[in-house]
């Protein structure tokens, strides 16, 4: 006999999970749901720790952009109060060679260089012309697609280098079908006027503003969101093996809890592996579905904090996240994470003893002294061709920060923070749609198990907050009513409106 049964059980407590949770809260279902996640505290990845010292660092750049209305009714109920958020302008800039270059790069041509605007621009036209002459010709990957609608001078100066940095993996092993609305295809007129008058380009894109949580980092909207959760609906425990033909997880205390419906929010690469089934025909379709597993892409993220005595740099001023596409640093983005909000940093009649001066060398004295302060958040691919050493890594970043005018050489470092992130990105990689072809459907209609989230469905394009969140929702939907699953499965769709058809209240 299982020690206890659910209607729907849910692994983890990520937003996926959290996503679940909310919504099998307001339906009220007439039997119960259990969520089990492996860590104290909610939110998965899209967590904040903090620093011995007091500064707060998010697992990697997080910046909320919603596309649902359901997602929004949420966090503004678990955080309500208008002092609960920050509202920033994007100030987002790459760097090139020594300049600032103003996002997105290919709208902003105008700021480089003359010799660097001429190779640009030549490849944009050249890019033009192939596309009138090919009119009908798709791209496959994402090379193809950055020579294309780009051209291949913003293609060898920024594009290729800068994803490699991001991703891992070359372009040429990833499609292009992900993009949709994420990378800015430029308007050769507006582009052309722009070189020759120097004038940037206006505020592009989806995440123009955004807002922040003025406590807690993002990890804070994640446990305000556990927290509208009734206490006994979230169990601290690992689930250590699924039994889907009877219906029976196993948590590591050897508690049993059987279910009619699952949704699992883990990493599907480590889920199925926990997968136990008995009979030979279940144990072909979980051996494919292993196999299909195996051929998903991923890269696991290093988030390298910095916290600094001093006020904030003139040459930082209001900038949010900056991108760093050459090899001169290890990161491909730094935020000044203590621009999003003054919770971030310890108050400033906190007293710190400096640890180093940014060059290396022993501070003058290692007295504790007042603020004010201010940080960086820098991150890290870490993929099999971009190996890291996470012996050296903080140093690299160091150095990386001062070639790049982040630091000074003589800035007070106060606080330091590394922590390795095994999957980070899901790689958008040629093979995947076809993988998750062969591992989604099989797993839910054959063992009725929802395997949903970042890298439980495994979509970079469906895997922010608010998709994982919405994955999580819809998962619930599907498993109790049928509903369809348009985050997962109509995500360009999705991700081109405002979704208002889910209201919490
Ligand atoms: C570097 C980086 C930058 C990002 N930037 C942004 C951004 O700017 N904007 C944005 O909206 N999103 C961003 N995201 C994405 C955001 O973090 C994800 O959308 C979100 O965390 C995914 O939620 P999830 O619940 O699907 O997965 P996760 O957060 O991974 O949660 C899964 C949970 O399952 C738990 N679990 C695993 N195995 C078990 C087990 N056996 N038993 C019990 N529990 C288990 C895990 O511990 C974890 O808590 C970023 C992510 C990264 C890594």
């Amino acid at each position: 006999m299982p020690d206890r049964h659910v209607q729907v059980l849910v692994i983890g407590t990520g937003p996926t999970g959290l996503g679940a949770a909310t919504r099998l809260e307001q339906l009220q279902l007439p039997q119960s749901y259990l969520v089990v996640g492996q860590e104290d505290v909610a939110g998965g990845l899209a967590g904040t720790d903090e620093t011995s010292e007091g500064f707060l660092f998010d697992y990697g750049g997080h910046v909320i952009f919603s596309h649902y209305a359901y997602f929004d009714d949420t966090i503004n109920k678990a955080l309500p109060k208008e002092d609960d958020w920050y509202e920033h302008q994007r100030v987002s800039y790459i760097r090139s060679g020594s300049a600032w270059v103003p996002y997105p790069y290919q709208n902003n041509i105008s700021q480089l260089p003359q010799s660097e605007q001429l190779v640009a621009l030549d490849g944009l036209l050249e890019a033009a012309e192939l596309r009138a002459a090919t009119p009908t010709v798709k791209p496959v990957t994402f090379e193809q697609w950055i020579d294309r609608n780009l051209g291949k001078g913003i293609g060898e100066m920024f594009m290729h280098p800068y994803n490699f940095k991001v991703w891992g993996v070359r372009t040429s092993e990833m499609q292009c079908k992900w993009l949709g609305e994420r990378v800015a295809a430029p308007n050769l007129k507006v582009v052309i006027k722009n070189a020759i008058t120097r004038t940037p380009a206006g505020n592009w894109g989806p995440n123009a503003t955004f807002r922040f949580p003025a406590r807690g980092g993002t990890g804070g909207i994640w446990k305000a969101v556990a927290e509208m959760i009734p206490r006994e609906k979230i169990q601290v425990g690992r689930v250590v093996s699924v039994d889907p033909v009877h219906k029976l997880a196993k948590m590591g205390n050897g508690e049993t809890i059987a279910y009619d419906k699952l949704v699992s929010t883990m990493n599907v690469d480590h889920f199925v592996d926990i997968v136990q089934v008995s009979s030979e025909a279940d144990k072909e379709k979980l051996r494919m579905v292993k196999q299909a597993t195996q051929e998903l892409v991923y890269s696991n993220t290093i988030v390298i904090g910095l916290g600094m005595r001093g006020q904030r740099p003139e040459r930082i001023g209001d900038k949010c996240w900056l991108y760093f596409p050459e090899d001169n640093t290890p990161f491909y983005r730094a935020t000044i994470f203590s621009n999003y909000s003054p919770h971030n940093c310890p108050a400033q009649d906190k007293v710190l003893p400096t640890l180093r001066l940014a060059n290396g060398s022993a501070p003058a004295s290692t007295e504790p002294s007042s603020g004010p302060y201010w940080s960086l958040m820098l991150e890290v691919c870490q993929s099999a061709q971009r190996p890291q050493n996470m012996d050296t890594i903080l140093e690299e970043t160091i150095l990386g920060a001062l070639a790049t005018d982040l630091l000074r050489p003589g800035d007070e470092i106060v606080s330091t923070y590394v922590r390795r992130f095994e999957h980070g990105y899901p790689t958008p990689s040629l093979g995947r749609d076809a993988a998750l072809g062969r591992i989604l459907p099989v797993l839910k209609d054959d063992f009725d198990i929802w395997s949903r989230g970042r890298f439980g469905s495994w979509k970079y394009e469906a895997g922010n907050q608010d998709h994982s969140f919405m994955l999580g929702v819809e998962a619930v939907d599907s498993a109790v009513f049928g509903t369809p699953e348009m985050t997962l499965n109509e995500t360009d769709w999705v991700n081109g409106r405002r979704n208002v058809e889910r209201r919490l209240q």
